[in-house]
């Protein structure tokens, strides 16, 4: 089991770490919300420059506003932790762009999900899948921004290049 590995590698872990009391506000008073991709972990950090306590990071499958939680979040962050600015990071190779609902849909069903179920909802819109993954990033700062519940802060989008690291700005709120 993964979890035996994990707790294994966390009895290491807690005896080289000596311990350190941080506030749960962002340092930078800032937001992210930004892919669960994988190659992002340890990668995303270094590559805005930003430090254990520095920001609200929020990720999900794509970085896309599907329903409300990510914007919860987001609200969270400004709201009761602080932040000013928020900052969408969207990444080269998403596994979210051009996904194909009709595969999911099929894989679902081969899991066990009922089929009933699935078709309550519209899967295409649910999964959020995107065709580009520029595009995504400007329409993701837009219903940040146009949501009724969120104020009227700086929203930035940009694009990581999954292997090089670099920013290419999309949304420049400045
Ligand atoms: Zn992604």
């Amino acid at each position: 089991m993964m979890l035996d590995e994990i707790l294994a590698k966390n009895v290491e872990f807690v005896k080289d770490f000596e311990g350190e009391e941080l506030s749960h506000h962002p340092q930078k008073k800032l937001a992210v919300l930004a892919c669960m991709d994988c190659r992002l972990s340890g990668f995303l950090e270094p590559a805005l420059g930003l430090e254990r306590g520095d920001a609200k990071i929020i990720r999900n499958a794509g970085n896309t506003i599907v329903g409300e939680d990510a914007i919860r979040s987001i609200a969270a962050a400004i709201f009761s932790l602080g932040a000013e600015e928020v900052l969408v990071v969207g990444h080269t190779e998403c596994g979210m762009a051009g996904s194909d609902p009709e595969a999911l849909r099929q894989k679902m069903i081969d899991g066990g999900i009922d089929e009933a179920e699935i078709e309550k909802v519209d899967l295409k819109a649910w999964s959020g899948v995107f065709d580009d993954e520029k595009e995504n990033v400007i329409e993701t700062v837009e219903t940040i921004r146009n949501h009724p519940l969120i104020p009227d802060v700086p929203i930035h989008g940009v694009l990581l290049d999954i292997v090089s690291g670099e920013l290419e700005v999309v949304v420049d709120d400045r």
